[in-house]
């Protein structure tokens, strides 16, 4: 069966608060304490894995989730140390942090190997694979390759305080690129690209937020040709796909991020329908089984 990929970026909701251009105010908590939990009783029930994409210093101060979500069976993956944007114009040194000092902070909290990683906001800049690679990750999963792309970085920035942008990565920068799971080389190593999915020839985006941004039977036509593609693909949720705005007693401002006017319920009934159909066209795996299946040698060329 092919495979898709699950992922889940665990953003605080002071973090997409910043990202709308407010200045970062203090983390609830409630990406750890509610969304995290949710999410891993809608995987549970559906028999869904995915891959959590944290960001390392909210992380620290919920090792309990962190440990949770790999006992279930589950990848960790870095979002970075603090998901500081626009993420592809940060200094030399306090990229290498993010990077790096993320990997290595995750890993002693979780008690798991990182593996991953995903540039906050999709921002990732030139440098941003090398960078990866002398880390010691396997795979990046920042490749949002759709025309889609400038277009979201414009909506958000319509909706942000003061209307800025904070992304920086050429507008264009991947629009293009290969929209499968590839690999890239640097130096004399591997390392592996999983962008989110997209349709063919049209590049429409297939993850959790179209699900609301886009009329029902859009989104449904856009998920039947992207899992009906040869390649694995990757679907991607955030941790407020599984929060409410009210009864979570969420900072009011996060009300004009997309699907956080809808009930609990609604959303996750949502997010448990999309996970089904996922299901019943792919087996639902974290990103790095994704990787092992590239990693390993087609069959009957195997040698002794
Ligand atoms: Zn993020």
């Amino acid at each position: 069966m092919r495979l898709a990929g699950l992922s889940v970026d665990v953003d605080s909701v002071a973090s997409h608060l910043e990202g709308y251009g407010f200045e970062r105010p203090q983390d609830d908590g409630s990406a750890y304490s509610t969304a995290v939990p949710r999410a891993l009783d809608v995987f549970d029930r559906v028999g869904a894995r995915g891959t959590f994409f944290l960001i390392a210093e909210e992380a620290e101060k919920h090792t309990d989730t962190v440990r949770e979500i790999v006992r279930r069976g589950h990848e960790v993956a870095s979002h970075s140390m603090t998901h500081g944007l626009p993420f592809a114009n940060l200094t030399e040194e306090r990229s290498r942090s993010e990077i790096f000092d993320s990997k290595v902070l995750l890993e002693r909290i979780s008690g798991a190997r990182i593996d991953g990683f995903r540039a906050p906001s999709w921002d990732a800049g030139a440098d941003l694979i090398a960078e990866l690679e002398r880390a010691g990750y396997r795979y990046d999963a920042s490749a949002y390759p759709s025309i889609l792309l400038p277009l979201l970085r414009r909506a958000i920035a319509s909706r942000s305080a003061g209307g800025a942008v904070r992304t920086v990565s050429g507008l264009w920068d991947g629009v293009f690129g290969r929209t499968g799971p590839h690999r890239l080389t640097v130096g004399n190593r591997t390392i592996y690209e999983i962008p989110v999915a997209t349709t063919p020839i049209l590049r429409l985006p297939y993850y959790h937020t179209m699900s609301y941004v886009l009329p029902g039977p859009a989104f449904r036509l856009i998920g039947i040709a992207a899992r009906a593609r040869r390649c694995p693909i990757s679907y991607q949720f955030h941790a407020v796909d599984f929060l409410d705005t009210a009864q979570d007693d969420l900072d009011e401002r996060i009300a004009r991020h997309p699907g956080m006017e809808l009930s609990l319920s609604t959303k996750l009934t949502l997010a448990q329908d999309c996970l089904q159909r996922l299901g019943r066209a792919r087996q639902v795996v974290p990103l790095r089984e994704i990787v092992d299946s590239l990693d390993r040698p087609p069959a009957g060329r195997l040698s002794t």
